[in-house]
Formats: C-alpha cells, structure tokens, sequence
C-alpha cells in the first residue's frame, strides 16, 4: 500500500513550527503577523477558502482582517481598498482571493499590490524573483507542495517530474521550482498542458507527477509509472463531494506515495500562506 501524503499530517507539524515563531516574536517585544483577506461576492468555494485562511491565522497567533466587498464592486473601488492595504503600516501581507467576477481585470489588480505585501506571490516582480532564485514570496500550492515532499523526505533530485497543468498560480510556477537548484528541487521536469500530444507517454515515466488539471479522476492507473509519487492538486466538486484529479483508487496500489484529496495539498497550501506571512513581518521589523 502506498505512503499516504498526509497534509494534514504535515500541516500540524508546521502550523507547531510557526506558533512557536510567533511566539518568539511577541516575547521579542514584536508584533504578531497581520494577515488580509479581500473576498469579492459570496462564491461558496472563495468564502471557504477565506474562512479557513482566517481560522488558521488565529490557530497560529496571526491578527487577521478580512474585508468583504460586494460582487459587483467596481474595479476602481477595489484597487483603492488595495492601496489602502498597500499604505496600512499594520498589516505585514494581504492576498485578493481569486477569482474575482466578470468585468473585474484580474491583471490590473494584481499589478496594484505592493510585492512586498503580496504574500500569495502572484505579482511578476515576486513571480520573477522566483524564477532567478532570489528572495520572494513563493505562490502558496507550489509552496506547500515543497513542504509536504520536505515533510515526507520525498527525494527530487535527478528524478523525472511531468507537472501537469501550466497555470500561473500552480503548475507553472511548480515546474519552475521543481527544475531549480534548490533543495527539493533538481528535477528533470516536463511541463504538460492541454496541447500536449503524447501526455502518458511522459506520465508513464514520471518519477514524480503533480496533477494540477481541474478535472476530476482525470488521471489513472494507465498514465503511472511502478512506484511513483503523485501529487494531487486537483480539487473537484461532484454531486457535493470533492475529487481530486487522480483516481486514487485505480492507483493507489502501484504509486510508491500519494497526496489525498481532500486532506493533502488544499491544507498545505494555507501552511504556504502562513509561512509567507510570517516572513513578509520578518522582512519589515
Ligand atoms: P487552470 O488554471 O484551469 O489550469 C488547468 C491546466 O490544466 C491548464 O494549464 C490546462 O491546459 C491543463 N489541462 C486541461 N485539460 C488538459 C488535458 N486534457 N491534458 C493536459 N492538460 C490539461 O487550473 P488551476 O488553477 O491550475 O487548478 C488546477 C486544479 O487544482 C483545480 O482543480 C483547482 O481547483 C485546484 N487547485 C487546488 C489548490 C489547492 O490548494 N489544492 C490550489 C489551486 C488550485 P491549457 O493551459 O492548455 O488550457
């Protein structure tokens, strides 16, 4: 049977880490982190999200401000509450939780956060930083996702890794990762996309497969190699249950390990989060 990939396992583990960092803070003489939420409307999944990001903060000692604008806020009103947040000396790191309604340009509100406030890592400046291996906020999934193979002592280097899924706030930046000269990193690294041709050809070598596609049980036992580790991004809803995209039945008894779903990435992912915003407030004592 496989290893189970446990984020919740591994979160409790650095949710302990950052409490006690916390603490060393305020005994410091120093503030506790401060963390922002903008939600936009009431999509059920964003305002989860949002309300999980504020619990953990408070399990871990963080001040947390949630500011919650109607779905048909204009665009212009929404950049001034971010540059309210840009010029707050109070809060260290705040995230605009995505996606944002019709009508609403995502580019430009993300062009609006102060970098060294953006402590979802999604802005080029920090996205840049990443790609040459300087200092960043790195983007929450791709983060947490080094912290469950960090946890486990899943090894990368000079294995093969297919990520598949490119987009901006997950498989792109995991790829670039995965290929850095960085612990958990080293890997030889395929990046697959919905234009890629011979898709299980390349998952079949795959040491190591991160699946960040969106569909659900997109991935089975046909597209693994023996003894794989496999990440599984994917968070699905069907018929109020979710799903990731691997079909963890079909290959729980040939990968070697396995994030779930629920219960692997989606928690680490909040854990990337936590550990942003801790080093925004380092970065401005
Ligand atoms: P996205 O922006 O929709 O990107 C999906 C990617 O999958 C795209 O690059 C797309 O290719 C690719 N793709 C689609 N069909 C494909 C196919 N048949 N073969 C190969 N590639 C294909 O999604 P995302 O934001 O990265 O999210 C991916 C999944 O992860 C979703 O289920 C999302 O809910 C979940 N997610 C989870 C967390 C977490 O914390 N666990 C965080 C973020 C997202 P093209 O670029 O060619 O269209």
């Amino acid at each position: 049977m496989a290893l189970i990939l446990s984020g919740r396992d591994a979160a409790v583990s650095f949710k302990n880490k950052i409490k006690a960092k916390v603490q060393k803070r305020i005994d410091d003489g120093k503030n506790a982190p401060h963390l922002a939420a903008i939600l936009v409307g009431d999509n059920p999944a964003s305002s989860a999200y949002v309300r999980g990001k504020v619990r953990d903060c408070k399990e871990v000692g963080f001040k947390s401000t949630l500011i919650h604008l109607k779905d048909d806020v204009r665009e212009e009103e929404l950049i001034q509450n971010i540059q309210r947040l840009n010029s707050n000396t109070e809060i260290d790191g705040y995230i605009v939780q995505l996606p944002l309604p019709d009508g609403i340009n995502e580019k430009e509100i993300l062009l609006s956060i102060d970098p060294m406030k953006d402590v979802d890592g999604f802005h080029p400046e920090n996205l840049g930083r990443m790609a040459l291996g300087l200092e960043t906020f790195i983007p929450a999934t791709p983060y947490g996702i080094l912290l469950l193979l960090e946890y486990y002592g899943i090894e990368t280097t000079g294995k093969n890794a297919v990520v598949v899924g490119r987009s901006h706030i997950v498989g792109s930046p995991m790829s670039i990762l995965l290929s850095s000269n960085i612990e958990f990193g080293n890997a030889t690294v395929t990046l697959a996309h919905s234009r890629t041709k011979n898709l299980k050809e390349l998952t079949k070598n795959a040491d190591i497969l991160i699946a960040a596609v969106g569909k659900h049980f997109f991935i089975d036992k046909n597209f693994i190699k023996d003894g794989a580790v496999v990440i599984d991004v994917g968070i699905n809803r069907v018929s109020g249950k979710l799903h990731g995209d691997v079909d963890f039945d079909s290959v729980k008894n040939i990968v070697s390990a396995i994030s779930p779903v629920p219960g692997g990435v989606g928690l680490m992912t909040r854990v990337g989060l936590l550990m942003n915003t801790l080093q925004a407030s380092d970065g401005r004592d």
